[in-house]
């Protein structure tokens, strides 16, 4: 049998972290398996849908690199995806075959009748079942009375509910638009789709899907329930306690790397002391009954971890164009490396960058007092800053490495301490009491600069 998985996103929303979690299992299980991965939009719930969010989710998939290897159409060399509401035809007459066999019914219950009746039954208490109805509001399926639905579930094992305890779904409504048990079986059967991974709280559904594949007579595909994302109170991951669209984590300069290394181990590490990861060695170790079946509580400190870990790996020149985007600030290139170089080690979010470079640009009025050290003195301080000044007529700023090793060796000869020269010149230069350490600042500012700025820092200590 051949892999064929797919993302059947509902455009109700921008894309979910939870979303490219299943994107992420999808893409390593059929890449390893030589499948393919299809993109299919479930917007049957028209009323629900948000402007805007299909173009997110192709945008977020591009970013990611997560893009269907098959669809119905393809612009500019990549697949566009199959989309529901283009396939009533299909759903209709696949309707029409449930009622031609009696597997389906349709029922004319009006809205007041059904809030009524909820007031003394859990769920729909089959009241045209067998009226054999010609017309109504909806389609329902009739769901056996007795037995029970089960299903295996390749994370959980095998799943059982009494069929007693599910409802007669409706399939479709009198306007002709399926449910979403309705299309997304009819689809996954269509599609040819032969492991269906989502999120946990797709789990009750399942049984009435399986109710309906049987229906049809279709096979039945495999499921694989996916844990739920966990704030770190255990509850369902929200906007309320944090970002959920990954459009916010992009907008904010998080590199593809750097979230889909994290998105991928919520929930599962292949190997449990190890947490970075590049999409080969996902390919490579993923396996999907390995996944936890409880909650995975997400732990951003880890991603800013990863995403430090990765922006140190990138070359000068790669971090220059990942970077150049977020910079609005009107900079060239050779600024803004020395700026990049500076900040390597401390920046996290690439759309700080203007702001964590700020300094450079208007030195912050600050106060007298950041420029000595705690175990200095003013007098110290002052006359570090005038020997620095000297220092500096004579230096050369454009070797970062050089200027660090000439004046660290300046400082030994002169038997100074460290801290009476770096603190003062650092604060001196950036007026800040954290910064960047004072050589990589000097190297973006340039001689100039440096000298007019202990100028500045020598007048107001006197
Ligand atoms: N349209 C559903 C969603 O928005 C898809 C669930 C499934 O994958 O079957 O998540």
């Amino acid at each position: 049998m051949s892999v064929r998985v797919r993302l059947a996103p509902s455009p109700t929303g921008f894309m979910h972290l939870g979303t490219l979690r299943v994107a992420l299992y999808d893409y390593f299980f059929a890449k390893q398996n030589n499948g393919k991965f299809i993109l299919r939009i479930e917007d049957t719930d028209q009323s629900r849908e948000v402007e805007g969010a299909v173009s997110n989710i192709l945008k977020t998939l591009r970013w990611a690199g997560l893009t269907p290897d098959e669809g119905p159409d393809k612009l500019g060399g990549e697949y566009g995806p199959y989309t529901q509401s283009e396939r009533l035809d299909i759903y209709r007459t696949h309707v029409d075959a449930l009622l031609a066999s009696g597997a389906a019914y349709w029922c004319d219950c009006t809205q007041e009748a059904l809030e009524e009746s909820r007031k003394q039954h859990l769920g729909y208490p089959g009241f045209c079942r067998d009226k054999k109805l010609e017309s109504g509001e909806v389609v329902r399926l009739k769901v056996p009375n007795s037995g029970e639905t089960t299903f295996t579930d390749l994370i959980r094992g095998e799943i059982s509910i009494p069929n007693k305890d599910i409802d007669d779904q409706v399939l479709m409504k009198s306007d002709g638009f399926p449910t979403y048990h309705l299309a997304v079986v009819v689809d996954d059967h269509l599609m040819e789709i032969s492991h269906i991974f989502r999120g946990e709280e797709w789990i009750a559904s399942t049984p009435k899907h399986v109710l309906l594949y049987e229906a049809f007579g279709f096979d039945v595909p495999k499921f694989a329930h996916l844990p739920l994302l966990l704030n770190a109170d255990k509850s369902k991951l929200s906007k309320r306690q944090g970002d959920v669209a990954v459009e916010d984590y992009i907008a904010k300069g998080y590199l593809p790397e750097a979230l889909l290394n994290f998105v991928a181990l919520q929930g599962w590490n292949p190997k449990g002391d190890q947490e970075l990861y590049d999409m080969d060695e996902l390919v490579k170790l993923f396996d999907i009954t390995k996944v936890n079946s409880s909650g995975s509580v997400v732990n951003f400190e880890k991603l800013d971890w990863m995403q430090s870990h990765y922006i140190k790996e990138k070359s000068d020149e790669e971090l220059l164009k990942v970077a150049r985007p977020f910079v609005k600030r009107d900079v060239d290139d050779a600024k803004l490396s020395r700026i990049l170089d500076m900040l390597k080690d401390r920046l996290v979010r690439l759309a700080e960058i203007d702001e964590l470079s700020d300094f450079i640009f208007e030195i912050p009025d600050y106060d007298a007092d950041i420029l000595v050290w705690k175990k200095s003195d003013v007098v110290t301080a002052t006359s570090m800053l005038q020997e620095l000044k000297d220092y500096f007529e004579d230096a050369n700023c454009s070797d970062v490495e050089k200027l660090e090793e000439d004046l660290k060796n300046w400082i030994t000869k002169n038997e100074y301490k460290n801290g009476d020269v770096l603190w003062p010149l650092r604060t001196a230069l950036s007026g800040q009491k954290n910064s960047p350490p004072p050589f990589a600042i000097a190297h973006v500012l340039g001689k100039e600069e440096v000298l007019s700025r202990l100028t500045t820092a020598i007048k107001k200590l006197s």
